[in-house]
């Protein structure tokens, strides 16, 4: 699905001299390279404060930490999603209320949000799914109408932009109180392990945030809160402020692999290409196409069969996982993820997709999917 082997060719020198003066240096925690990155990403999402820490989840987890939310308090977030968004809310005592998306988008339907909304509801975790961003002025209007916080989960999403009718543009993850992303290796901007950011422009936050990443320390071994320890180490950061340069080059070359894609698949009644938002640009994290009439497993076993990798995300949404049953909803209760869930395929999406590789993978795909025809 990706490629990072010939991304890392391209980039070696600049990554492999940065490993040896941090290897030569040692200073592996909270190093230079460290408070260069998150100075050189506050600058590119113009934000005032960026957290690093230690992954995407934790990110999420921190954030809602710094809210100083009461067990019970409900936190609405969507059901088709990776399942860290909702996991990181039940493992704090939060209540997840899971709602429905939007068929065209895949992102958070905000009516859904608005209905959901009770006394006990605190706050609001959008996901920038797939790339592109949740419809955030609405939701924003939403949130402030009944006094929610919103955090933005933008693991996706790294260098997206969101338009406002007034004609601004933020980043994703800059528009409500917190953002939250991932370098997971496979993520738009990722390192070679594991990371995490947490963003704010609220000046308070973010040094609560700083302390409870940190253990919940502001003085050394006084401990204010109950904090975590969760950190972006400098090996990481160093791969980050390389890729970040290029991030925006990155962003365009996953965005010419899409239009690639829909030239060749607008045409096929059984395929419904990835829609765009009207106020967002779509960075394609994941190409994720809908099946329309067509046999998805089949379709699986011939392009595995062609050695193309393709997956499904995601296959279960959030209401109908083991571990979020809740007696509040159940199979039925939200159609479209669920319908989703049964349709969705996402093929081969990173930087590093030759003309070739995009021929051979539309080529078979295609053939695939009048295979697999019902
Ligand atoms: C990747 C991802 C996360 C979690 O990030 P990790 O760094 O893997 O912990 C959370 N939410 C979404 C939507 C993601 O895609």
């Amino acid at each position: 699905m990706v490629d990072l082997k010939s991304q890392y060719e391209k980039i070696k020198p600049e990554i492999d001299a940065q490993w040896e003066e941090i290897l030569d240096s040692c200073a592996f925690i909270n190093g230079p390279a460290v408070h260069r990155f998150q100075a050189n990403l506050e600058q590119y999402l113009h934000v005032k404060h960026v957290i690093p820490c230690g992954n995407g989840t934790e990110a999420i987890q921190v954030a809602l930490m710094a809210l100083g939310l009461q067990p019970g308090d409900e936190v609405i977030t969507t059901t088709f999603t990776f399942i860290a968004t909702a996991e990181v809310i039940a493992l704090l005592g939060l209540t997840p209320v899971l709602v429905d998306v939007n068929p065209d988008t895949f992102n958070i339907n905000v009516d859904a949000v608005e209905r959901a909304i009770t006394p006990k509801t605190k706050a609001v975790v959008p996901v920038h799914l797939f790339g592109q961003c949740a419809d955030m002025e609405r939701l924003l209007q939403v949130a402030e109408k009944y006094h929610l916080h919103v955090v933005e989960d933008a693991c996706q999403a790294l260098g997206a932009d969101y338009q406002f009718s007034d004609g601004h543009t933020q980043k994703a993850g800059t528009m409500g109180i917190m953002g939250c992303t991932s370098f997971f290796p496979s993520k738009n901007l990722g390192c070679y392990g594991d990371g995490g950011a947490i963003f704010t422009n609220d000046d308070q936050l973010a040094n609560k945030l700083r302390g409870i990443v940190n253990h919940g320390m502001f003085v050394r071994y006084y401990h204010d809160l109950v904090g975590v320890n969760s950190r972006l180490d400098s090996l990481q950061a160093a791969v980050l402020d390389v890729k970040l340069k290029r991030l925006n080059d990155y962003n365009v070359a996953r965005q010419s692999a899409a239009t690639y894609y829909n030239s060749q698949f607008a045409s096929c009644s059984k395929l419904v290409v990835p829609q765009k938002g009207k106020n967002t640009t779509h960075i394609f994290h994941q190409y994720t196409l809908r099946l329309q009439q067509v046999d998805r497993q089949k379709v699986m076993e011939y392009m595995a069969e062609k050695q193309i990798p393709c997956a499904i995300y995601y296959p279960v949404p959030l209401h109908m996982q083991k571990a979020y049953t809740s007696p509040r909803y159940g199979a039925g209760d939200f159609p479209v993820s669920e319908q989703l869930c049964k349709e969705v395929i996402s093929l081969p999406m990173h930087t590093e997709l030759d003309k070739e590789q995009l021929e051979y993978i539309t080529t078979n795909f295609l053939a695939a999917v009048e295979k697999a025809a019902l």
